[in-house]
């Protein structure tokens, strides 16, 4: 195991995912000798206008839509704000949002300070979810109505990679009249997207979760919805999002959408088994070790686990000794010991909240790396617990 000792585990990859090498080779070029502006006038500029051009493709390709429809933002984050605002101006006479209560700060912060945000006082239906992490179809049905302006309900949770049925969702909304959302900034690669079949009308994607770099992102708008910019400023994305192209990233997130069309359900399937083995492992060698979330309808590569009556952080601090990468689901950073949103929001136990891991795999994992985890797992927990004056033993 020394070679592993020297090596990072990552098992992070819904935090960020290492950049492909695929990705990279076809950066590169944008990043040194064709360097002009895509809007110039020159040849030399046109060149790189004609790779912005492939790109659109490369990703109206992966997810089903025509290249027209696709808007290269700076990130999930700016195109879930640009896609719930847009919606918010087209329809000013309504005063109503739908959205859950396990939506990630990208969309949760926004709804509920859309308020200070908007100038406007805005009703919000946060829409609560069961002990797996699902929304009841009946609430959701009922809390449309004829003034609500915008549902916005992320396709997969980033914390429990919990798959929500938004198919159906967008479906049951367009029936009434009500422009439709999706957050798939977690979902993207890692599960089919066909929006040609789907009632969709925006939808935000994110580079940095999918092998291509940090700091570029997607927002598709169907055809014929309401459209506000963001920005005011330039002509870019047809008047759609002012400020000169991020080039590179945008070329390296459209090599990132066709690695992920060519290869996902290979993939995937192996990912899925390399994720199935940590659980079993892990549920098995450790008592009192709980899984969070739906078991079946969930992201192939995310495991979120309860280790009772120890800390997350104190964890993953033993972990990165190891050098092991996970998350906790208790917010240290934000200053707070408080658990995370959605496992509160799933009714998980505080003692058991508290000593939440997510591991999130990528198709870099090797078996080798979960054997290793494995191995170290038992040995962590069980020390912590040793320390722990709540530990009532097994
Ligand atoms: N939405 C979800 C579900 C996410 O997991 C993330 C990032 O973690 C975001 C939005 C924000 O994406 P970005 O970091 O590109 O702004």
């Amino acid at each position: 195991m020394k070679e592993q000792q020297d090596q990072v585990i990552y098992l992070d990859n819904n935090a960020t995912t290492r950049v492909a090498p695929e990705v990279l080779d076809a950066m590169m070029p944008y990043l040194t000798d064709l360097y002009g502006n895509p809007s110039s006038m020159h040849t030399f500029g046109g060149q790189v206008g004609g790779a912005l051009k492939q790109a659109r493709s490369q990703v109206a390709d992966f997810i089903g839509c025509d290249p027209e429809e696709v808007i290269f933002t700076s990130c999930g984050t700016e195109s879930d704000s640009t896609a719930i605002l847009s919606a918010l101006r087209a329809a000013p006479e309504r005063r109503h949002i739908v959205t859950t209560r396990v939506e990630h700060p990208a969309v949760k912060n926004l709804c509920e300070n859309i308020g200070s945000m908007t100038g406007t006082k805005y009703r919000v239906t946060m829409l609560k979810v069961d002990e797996d992490g699902m929304v009841d179809m009946n609430d959701y049905l009922e809390s449309l109505t004829e003034d609500t302006a915008v549902v916005s309900i992320m396709w997969a949770n980033n914390e429990t990679g919990v798959i929500l049925p938004v198919e159906e969702m967008a479906r049951l909304a367009k029936e009434r009249g009500i422009p439709f959302h999706t957050d798939a900034v977690q979902a993207a690669g890692k599960i089919p997207i066909d929006l040609a079949s789907l009632d969709i009308d925006y939808l935000s994607m994110s580079g940095h979760k999918l092998h291509a770099p940090k700091g570029v992102g997607i927002l598709y708008v169907r055809r014929g919805t309401p459209f506000a910019p963001f920005l005011a400023g330039g002509h870019q994305e047809h008047g759609r999002r002012a400020g000169t192209e991020n080039v590179a990233s945008i070329v390296g997130l459209g090599r990132a959408c066709q690695l992920a069309q060519e290869k996902m359900v290979e993939e995937n399937s192996r990912v899925k088994a390399l994720r199935d083995k940590l659980e079993a492992g892990l549920l098995a060698s450790i008592p009192r070790a709980l899984l969070n979330g739906h078991r079946l309808q969930r992201l192939p590569n995310t495991t979120n686990i309860s280790f009772e009556y120890v800390e997350g952080e104190s964890i993953l601090l033993h972990m990165n000794r190891h050098r092991i990468c996970a998350s906790s689901g208790s917010a240290c950073t934000s200053g707070s010991l408080e658990p995370s949103h959605v496992l509160r929001a799933m009714g998980v136990p505080f003692t058991a909240a508290h000593g939440s891991i997510r591991f999130s795999l990528s198709v870099y994992n090797t078996e080798q790396e979960i054997d290793f985890v494995l191995e170290k797992m038992p040995q962590i927990i069980g020390q912590l617990r040793e320390m722990s004056p709540f530990w009532p033993g097994e």
